[in-house]
């Protein structure tokens, strides 16, 4: 009820002003977001990578409705592609783009047009390109924009969510070879019709899907914090011979870090999603409603300067 009511609010533009305006504590919005610039995306990037973590960056922004703003997210991740090559960070650093940051919600051959110029820009940087899943009304017009990125770029990662109850299906007929596929829980507010509910039934699809992944011929990425979800995937890898460099875990910046740096130092590859940039509002609140425990901070935030 409380994640439905704040999933609605990180919609809602009104909501968006008043803790736009809000003095909203920077320590809160640090705790997962790298910094404004490229250069501060790049520096987490290269600490992350002195740590022997691998990191996606992305360019926060999202639902654009003014072309001029798509080309703007567009020309920011040519410039930070250009800098992860100039910083020798291609090989430990990719880039994930939400297409309705680029224009889906507009045109989405013009999004389509501009996810493969970033594309593109990562090929010959030497680096790989994630596309992030959004809600459920563009999980088709995603999948289809995915499929058509990975004709002339091969390497183009899928975000599967497993809330959706198509998802296991869609995992079976992705985990083709070199089809790089990232499953995560899923954080949107969605209708019964098209996603479980229960938290139960969420991890069940995802543990029916790592099997479906794991046993398939593409490269799995388990974006998940959940302690069972990650013992549960390296189980499986050992029980379909996967090598460690086979698949990869994921983790959002700022959660979980000790996690992350003990799972690396065991040998797998842990990639760390860092986002950067001003527009952290959606972002934010989706976080906030992912643990009741970040409430508290989050209402002392709005009133509190810290
Ligand atoms: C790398 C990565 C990429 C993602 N990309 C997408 C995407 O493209 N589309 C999409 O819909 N979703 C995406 N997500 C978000 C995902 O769908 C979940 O909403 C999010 O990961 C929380 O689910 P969980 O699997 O960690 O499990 P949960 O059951 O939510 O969390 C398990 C445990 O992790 C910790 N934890 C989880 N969230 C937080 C938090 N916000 N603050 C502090 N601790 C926390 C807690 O200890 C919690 O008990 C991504 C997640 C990751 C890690």
């Amino acid at each position: 009820m409380l994640r439905s009511v704040i999933l609605a609010a990180a919609r809602s533009s009104k909501f968006e002003r008043f803790v736009g305006t809000a003095p909203v504590s920077r320590s809160l919005v640090r705790r997962y977001v790298a910094g404004e610039t490229t250069a501060d995306a790049v520096a987490a990037a290269r600490s992350l990578a002195s740590d022997g973590l691998l990191a996606t960056l992305d360019y926060l922004g999202e639902d654009t409705i003014v072309a001029e703003q798509a080309d703007a997210t567009r020309d920011e991740y040519l410039n930070l592609l250009s800098a992860l090559k100039a910083e020798g960070l291609s090989e430990t650093t990719e880039v994930s783009v939400k297409l309705s940051a680029v224009g889906q919600r507009i045109d989405v051959e013009l999004a389509y047009d501009r996810a493969r110029q970033i594309c593109a820009a990562a090929e010959s940087a030497g680096t790989t390109v994630t596309i992030d899943m959004e809600d459920h009304t563009v999980t088709d017009s995603t999948i289809e924009i995915v499929n058509r990125l990975r004709q002339d770029f091969g390497d183009t990662g899928a975000v599967l969510q497993a809330y959706l109850r198509r998802t296991e299906d869609d995992c079976k007929s992705l985990a083709t070879a070199g089809s790089r596929i990232r499953l995560c829980k899923g954080a949107y507010k969605e209708p019964e019709t098209v996603a479980y509910q229960r938290p139960l039934d969420v991890d069940r699809s995802y543990v029916r899907s790592i099997n479906a992944l794991m046993a398939g011929d593409g490269y799995p990425m388990l974006a998940t914090h959940d302690p069972r979800l990650v013992e549960i995937g390296i189980d499986r890898a050992r029980w379909f011979d996967r090598e460690p460099d086979s698949f990869e875990f994921q983790m959002l910046y700022g959660i979980r870090p000790a996690e992350q740096l003990r799972l690396a130092a065991e040998g797998y590859r842990m990639r760390v999603y860092v986002p950067y940039g001003d527009q952290w509002y959606g972002y934010l609140m989706r976080r906030m409603a992912e643990r009741p425990a970040n409430l508290a901070v989050f209402a002392r935030s709005l009133w509190t300067r810290s």
